[in-house]
């Protein structure tokens, strides 16, 4: 028990874009291992558990506001501005954030929870069953309640807890596998092992929630691409998830871990070489029926989504497009892509498009020499 005081509605600094509409309940604060090379997530801040009572004061906070807000909505879920601004004049400051919170919420349709921070599954297994039980008592119109958490703690969750958090309300956790490679695992001080990945994600499905995971392309570097492919694609066929989301590797700005860390990985990954690894994954994906997704930024191809096993040749077919490619018009596409001015590889048939490329190649001085480089850099503002 700690003494520490309730200091008002808290929400932790990562949300993914999927869950923008979300209701967010911090559980924990930043992240208890915080040594992964390529995340900088948390890097400068301590973790923290939070005390039960004070995440169950926050769930209550936005009780209390969704259900004044249902009052004021009207067809489709829509709170009219007018009623919510004059709404808000009455509600308390330190409440605004969870007021805004349950107004996205309701007018998304009331459709999905999501618990902070880096693991919301690290509190004593007992407490997250009361706190899950709650949230859905309190909202029991939603239809999924989710979270990060790390393989090694599902490992240490027994089937019987996991199975009671799926009772209580927990659906769908997604795990940063990140690799199956034990050599790059260890490099990049993921924290864990191979067969802790499999274990968790078996536990996961057993337990019958809802299994995502992160794989990030190029994060092996030139050395480990094609064991990191095949490895990662390994892990995936012994788990079969439900979703397989693609993140390609950037190093974090302002440091280099990827060199600090990792010297042995020789040669920073290009996208050419993400681009091969990302085939030879999915060609090695077998007997399972996993969907893949890639809408991510960061990502070359953002179209690498489908259901396997049938859409495993349309996956690929951005990526082989690119590589029917010359050097001038990839190089195009890659800039198009880090600079935003391109969606997809579509792009390259939009001759104005294609002009503001090339005009920005000359503005910001990209050469040949300079070209990986730049584009590190144009990642970096994404991440
Ligand atoms: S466990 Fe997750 S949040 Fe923590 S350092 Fe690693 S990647 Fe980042």
């Amino acid at each position: 028990m700690t003494n520490e005081l309730y200091s008002g509605f808290e929400q932790g600094p990562m949300k993914p874009p999927s869950e923008l509409n979300s209701l967010v309940f911090r559980f924990s604060r930043n992240c208890s291992w915080n040594k992964c090379t390529f995340c900088s997530l948390y890097k400068d801040n301590k973790f923290s558990f939070r005390p039960v009572n004070q995440i169950m004061d926050d769930i209550n906070i936005v009780y209390k506001q969704a259900k004044s807000l249902m009052k004021l909505s009207r067809s489709q879920n829509e709170i009219p501005n007018e009623h919510f601004i004059n709404f808000k004049k009455k509600v308390d400051k330190s409440e605004h954030v969870a007021l805004h919170m349950a107004r996205a919420w309701i007018e998304a349709g009331m459709k999905s929870i999501f618990i902070q921070d880096a693991d919301g599954l690290e509190l004593n297994p007992s407490d997250l069953i009361e706190l899950l039980s709650y949230i859905k008592q309190c909202f029991p119109m939603t239809e999924k309640t989710t979270t990060f958490a790390k393989s090694h703690t599902i490992v240490g969750i027994s089937d019987e807890n996991l199975k009671k958090m799926a009772d209580a309300g927990l659906n769908q956790i997604t795990i940063g596998i990140e690799t199956g490679s034990e050599e790059v695992l260890k490099l990049v001080k993921k924290g864990c092992s191979k067969s802790d990945h499999i274990k968790a994600g078996k536990k996961i499905k057993k337990a019958g929630i809802t299994l995502s995971v992160n794989i990030m392309p190029g994060l092996g570097g030139e050395k480990y691409s094609i064991e990191h492919a095949k490895e990662s694609a390994d892990v995936i066929n012994q788990i079969n998830p439900d979703f397989i989301y693609l993140l390609s590797y950037v190093p974090p700005e302002n440091t280099d871990p990827f060199t600090e860390n990792t010297k042995k990985m020789c040669e920073m990954p290009t996208d050419s070489l993400i681009a091969k690894e990302i085939c030879l994954f999915i060609n090695s994906l077998d007997g399972i029926t996993s969907t893949i997704e890639s809408d991510h930024s960061l990502n070359l191809f953002e179209d690498v989504t489908g259901t396997l096993p049938l859409d495993k040749s349309k996956m690929m077919k951005s990526i082989e497009k690119f590589f029917t490619l010359d050097q001038k018009r990839q190089v195009i596409y890659q800039i198009g892509k880090r600079s935003g001015i391109f969606a997809s590889i579509e792009d390259l048939n939009n001759t104005g498009k294609v002009r503001q490329v090339e005009q920005k190649c000359i503005q910001d001085g990209i050469t040949r020499e300079n070209l990986d480089q730049r584009l590190i850099e144009m990642k970096q503002k994404f991440v």
